[in-house]
């Protein structure tokens, strides 16, 4: 699977997917590849539920595939990846207090009904991934800023969290979400000045990148 910024929405993607100028390349030989085949899929938001289509492409040196997915679907549920993304982060979210599945179903999908098995699997799906994921991502952060002791430089942030705060789980997630936010500044920051990659227009690039890693065929 590789994703591709086609365009904003799924009515826009519907109208250019046969017209638009593909160019991409094999991840392994760095060969142009082609147009191989093509297949449909329900795409389901709240908004709207409609069949689109997915184009594959092929390498003719390494016969590899790749399905060309919209950032809107990036997976193989059928679900649209953002509001499905904002699903699972207030699901998550503990500070607001723990809310049930369904409740919050109604509340982020009011024209959309999901089955509970649907939606208990994308939590489930998550918390699998980010173990695997997560450090994998570390990783590569590290690597392009080896001179970074990330955890000392964190750990006054880490203190900071204020002392009335006496639930551990949430003191927990409130540093990882501090760590989170600073590697990822501290990584774009570094793009940016080196303007070695236009990660933060175009960040599917890096998500490909660690799709290719995982060599993995879902994403969220
Ligand atoms: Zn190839």
């Amino acid at each position: 699977m590789r994703l591709l910024d086609f365009c904003g929405d799924v009515n826009a993607y519907k109208r250019i997917i046969f017209t638009i100028n593909i160019e991409i390349h094999c991840s392994t030989c760095g060969a142009l590849m082609v147009y191989h085949a093509c297949y449909e899929v329900t795409y389901k938001s709240n908004e709207i539920i409609t069949k689109i289509i997915i184009l594959r492409y092929k390498c003719k040196k390494c016969n590899v595939t790749h399905a060309l997915k919209p950032e809107f679907l990036a997976s193989r549920h059928q679900y649209d990846t953002f509001q499905r993304q904002k699903y699972i982060l207030q699901y998550n979210d503990i500070s607001k207090g723990p809310i049930s599945l369904r409740r919050l179903c109604c509340k982020l999908f009011p024209s959309l009904p999901v089955s509970h098995t649907v939606m208990y699997y994308w939590v489930r799906v998550v918390t699998t991934k980010k173990a695997v994921i997560e450090p994998l991502i570390t990783k590569e952060i590290q690597e392009y800023s080896p001179s970074c002791d990330i955890s000392s430089e964190l750990l006054p942030e880490a203190e900071a969290i204020p002392s009335w705060i006496r639930n551990k789980e949430y003191s927990k997630d409130v540093t990882k979400i501090i760590n989170w936010s600073r590697i990822y500044i501290r990584t774009t920051a570094a793009f940016r000045d080196n303007k070695i990659s236009d990660l933060n227009i175009r960040p599917f690039i890096y998500i490909n990148r660690i799709l290719d890693i995982l060599t993995a065929h879902v994403f969220l």
